[in-house]
């Protein structure tokens, strides 16, 4: 069901100017997706609302933006050179390449689902081997279970090795295409600092691209090779009370961000990580309930001192804080790392709704939340004659500089309003007969497809009442 979903989701997006697949035209590339004319407006307002509520109403968090490429001793440094891995195995027939936990984790989970026991066991057999690194451990659960390629069936696997995820440049030894925002952050950490005259603790936050060489990238948004994300490194006092208060705290803003969707918070879940990346000490998931099951929407880590205490010793610059008892810290930080590709995959799969009406017709309509649709409101004349077209023009006119709308007078007023609700536009307003002699037109409600009569000098209030960012960050910032 959920699958068939996922199906629908992606043609829809693709028939309506949301996503396309990257070179169509050649065939694609796998895990590479292009915003297209709507797409590029949600995922905008996706970052005004990130930006807006972690930098502009927080005065202790200044944005920045840093290069995709870095010096080759950064990844040395923050040690993504040798332990940014993942696990890979091949298979020779197929020439496929896979994760092999992944592999026994699926195979579990289809063909043990009636034995939970002997489940759990291989489960924690596995965990077990992945902690001590046992590889061929490993590879002997893949041999006891008879794993087979899922494409060709066969069973001729290579052994497991590992495998770097960053994208290294050609011609240019040790460059690499940057798998996290948060470096730029760690290296401008001082420049941050002393030009903002801060003190912690302050933040810095980033929108960018990040790149990894996932060996299984799929799931259409969820896992890209080339991805956004928005980040946040948070620089505290060094304490693990200072560690835990803030860590709390971060936790709790970020759903407080979320529930601000009202993609409903059941579809929410909180993971409390065992096994931690190489540089943090604390760290979990907010998973979110994708077409897939529950996984990783941001992540929320402690960093400690990790990252900036490895740059001082690479870089032999001085990157601690001098206290006024003359004592030197190096600072601890939170990160909050949210990827900008996965919540538009959440919100767009949350959106999207097939209805069936009161006629037995149905209807695609995409309910946004509103303040982050493309368009906020389409000005519609309800005929192509007697001037009706000439006062719904100027209505846009006057409007467009102030909000994105759209004229669109190509269909009947049904055919106009389901473009609309197709893309998730909040609020139509139609321009008829009675228009002339009154000065009114009709608003017509995405959600319930209410209608109503308003005054033309009424538009602007109702699109900022409906679409406006205001309520929500305020709300976020008085908490
Ligand atoms: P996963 O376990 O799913 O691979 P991760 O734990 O490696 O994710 P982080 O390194 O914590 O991810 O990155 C922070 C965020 O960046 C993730 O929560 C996710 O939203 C996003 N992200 C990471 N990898 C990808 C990817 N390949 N495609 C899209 N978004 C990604």
């Amino acid at each position: 069901m959920k699958k068939k979903l996922l199906e629908f989701l992606i043609s829809h997006s693709k028939n309506n100017g949301f996503i396309f697949p990257s070179s169509e035209i050649y065939g694609g590339i796998n895990a590479i997706f292009d915003y297209g004319q709507y797409g590029v407006e949600l995922k905008n307002n996706i970052k005004e609302y990130w930006w807006k509520s972690m930098v502009q109403i927080n005065d202790n968090i200044v944005g920045m933006d840093s290069s995709i490429l870095m010096h080759p001793n950064v990844w040395k440094a923050s040690k993504h050179a040798s332990k940014f891995n993942e696990l890979l195995i091949d298979n020779k027939t197929s020439k496929k390449r896979y994760r092999p936990d992944l592999l026994i984790m699926n195979h579990v989970k289809k063909y043990f689902k009636k034995n939970p026991d002997e489940r759990n066991k291989i489960v924690s057999r596995l965990l077990k081997f992945l902690k001590k690194k046992d590889l061929l451990g490993i590879k002997k659960i893949i041999d006891e279970l008879n794993i087979c390629d899922p494409l060709t069936k066969t069973k001729d696997w290579t052994n497991i090795r590992y495998f770097n995820m960053m994208f290294e440049i050609k011609n240019f030894k040790n460059l690499f295409l940057r798998p996290e925002t948060a470096q730029g952050s760690f290296c401008n950490f001082q420049n941050v600092r002393i030009t903002n005259r801060f003190k912690i603790p302050f933040g810095i936050a980033q929108i960018g691209k990040s790149f990894r060489n996932e060996i299984t990238a799929r799931q259409f948004l969820f896992r890209l090779r080339e991805f956004e994300q928005m980040e946040l490194q948070f620089f505290i006092y060094p304490k693990k009370e200072e560690e835990k208060l803030w860590y709390e705290y971060w936790k709790n803003y970020r759903l407080k961000w979320h529930f601000e969707l009202n993609l409903g918070k059941e579809k929410y879940k909180l993971f409390n990580h065992d096994s931690l990346a190489h540089y943090a000490s604390i760290g979990m998931d907010i998973e979110f309930d994708f077409p897939f099951g529950f996984k990783e929407l941001e992540g929320i880590h402690s960093r400690r001192d990790f990252d900036i205490k490895q740059h001082e010793l690479f870089s032999k610059k001085k990157l601690g804080i001098s206290e006024v008892n003359g004592k030197t810290i190096i600072p601890y930080v939170i990160e909050t790392s949210l990827g900008l590709d996965r919540i538009f995959l959440a919100i767009l799969f949350s959106s999207l709704k097939k209805e069936i009406l009161k006629n037995g017709k149905t209807r695609v309509v995409l309910k946004l939340p509103s303040f982050l649709s493309p368009i906020k409101a389409a000005i519609l004349p309800l005929v192509n004659k007697d001037g009706i077209p000439d006062i719904a023009k100027n209505i846009f006119n006057n409007m467009k500089i102030h909000y994105p709308m759209i004229y669109d007078n190509k269909g009947t007023i049904g055919k106009l309003y389901r473009r609309q609700d197709a893309i998730g536009t909040p609020l139509c307003f139609t321009v008829d007969y009675l228009t002339k002699n009154t000065n009114t037109v009709t608003v017509r409600y995405r959600d319930n497809m209410n209608q109503q009569r308003i005054h033309i000098k009424e538009i602007s209030k109702l699109i900022e009442k409906e679409t406006g960012l205001k309520n929500i960050l305020n709300r976020i910032s008085n908490n």
